[in-house]
């Protein structure tokens, strides 16, 4: 079958035929795909040629967020029937901690974990995968415009509750008599910063206004481009950070909760650090990989502040098949609320074999979709 990944002894994005999967275990199934998205980490891999292939390959299949239908089931599997529509998790656990052992493996304590597309798996820009029942995600039909993104959405799913779960620590900032809005887990007018508006930040913010928080998202493009668009009908406001520095921002917006960074790059990243809130918490989703990003700051000063003022930075990576189930009342909740947004973010549709084009980079893509098969 077709497959686009990288190799290991080559650089840059190529497509490859490998062998089909097929059931080895009765509580398998396989899927056969129907669409994958791509997104920064796909790119990271391929600039930085980070290739971990399976064991004796030589090739590794990208693609992370991706939705199919169950084609064949083994013996024991027993909540999923063929035809079923299903998106996978990413990552298999090591099973031998007690994370992985409790279906936690994005908590994973011993790092031996594996992840499709990633790490040691093929992904999903394929035409077929073999995942264990517990590791697949029912949706239903009316979800396949949308379920590309119930992947995604699970990693700002998990994000946002590790934030919710620190932050019952604080009382509310806000001193109105009534609110305009009141969540009974987060209680009081919240304000909070989106660092990037790509796909993770453009979920963030819609996490965001889906909760009623007012949010701003700080980006370095025109504020035409259309992700910017997207998430201003969202109701956030747009900062240009092309015009005013991180001191400048803050002082603008004022008190914030929470900064949610989804650029991946340090420098940014770390500006952000001194200009946080009291009690506030930094979410950390960004992976920077550039070796040679050597950045001076002032270390006392930044540990001083972190400290003084009783703030949090949280990095969260990946998520589990929990998160998961909640990402897709997620998206069905956000899409519906601003009529159709995700469907409309997915800018650019591909086949496996245009996946030179579905590679390129452009100001006017948001969601990048390979339409695999079809039902
Ligand atoms: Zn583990
Ligand atoms: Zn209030």
């Amino acid at each position: 079958m077709r497959a686009v990944g990288l190799y290991k002894s080559k650089p840059g994005v190529a497509i490859a035929d490998i062998a089909k999967p097929t059931i080895a275990r009765k509580t398998e199934v396989l899927v056969r795909i129907l669409s994958s998205a791509i997104d920064g980490s796909d790119f990271s891999l391929i600039k930085n040629h980070l290739v971990e292939p399976p064991q004796d390959e030589q090739f590794m299949t990208l693609g992370h967020e991706s939705v199919g239908v169950v084609e064949a089931i083994g013996a024991d599997v027993k909540n999923l029937n063929v035809g079923d529509f299903v998106v996978p998790t990413v990552r298999r656990g090591c099973g031998l901690c007690p994370a992985c052992q409790a279906n936690m493996s994005d908590y994973c304590y011993t790092g031996l974990y594996k992840e499709h597309g990633l790490h040691f798996l093929h992904g999903f820009l394929t035409e077929y995968t073999v995942a264990q029942e517990k590791y697949l995600v029912r949706v239903e039909k009316g979800d396949l415009p949308i379920a590309v993104w119930v992947e995604p959405a699970s990693i700002v799913v998990k994000a946002f509750d590790q934030m919710l779960r620190i932050q019952q620590r604080v009382p509310s900032a806000c001193s109105h008599l009534e609110h305009d809005w009141d969540q009974s887990d987060w209680p009081g007018c919240k304000r909070a910063l989106v660092l990037g508006a790509g796909p993770l930040g453009f979920l963030a913010v819609a996490w965001l206004r889906s909760y009623g928080i007012e949010t701003y998202v700080l980006e370095v493009v025109h504020r035409d481009a259309l992700k910017i668009q997207m998430v201003k009908e969202m109701g956030a406001r747009y900062v240009d950070g092309r015009n005013f520095g991180p001191k400048k921002i803050m002082e603008g917006i004022g008190h914030v909760d929470v900064i949610f960074e989804a650029t991946g790059a340090s420098d940014v990243a770390l500006s952000f650090i001194e200009m946080m809130s009291r009690n506030s918490v930094y979410l950390l989703m960004g992976v920077p990989r550039a070796a040679e990003n050597n950045i001076c700051f002032d270390a006392n000063s930044m540990l001083r502040h972190i400290v003084r003022q009783n703030q949090v930075i949280l990095g969260s990576v990946n998520s589990n098949a929990e998160h998961f189930r909640r990402a897709v009342e997620f998206v069905r909740t956000v899409n519906a609320k601003f009529s159709g947004i995700l469907e409309r973010a997915i800018t650019h549709r591909f086949t496996l074999d245009q996946y030179e084009q579905a590679f390129e980079r452009g100001d006017d893509r948001l969601k990048v979709v390979f339409d695999i098969g079809t039902i």
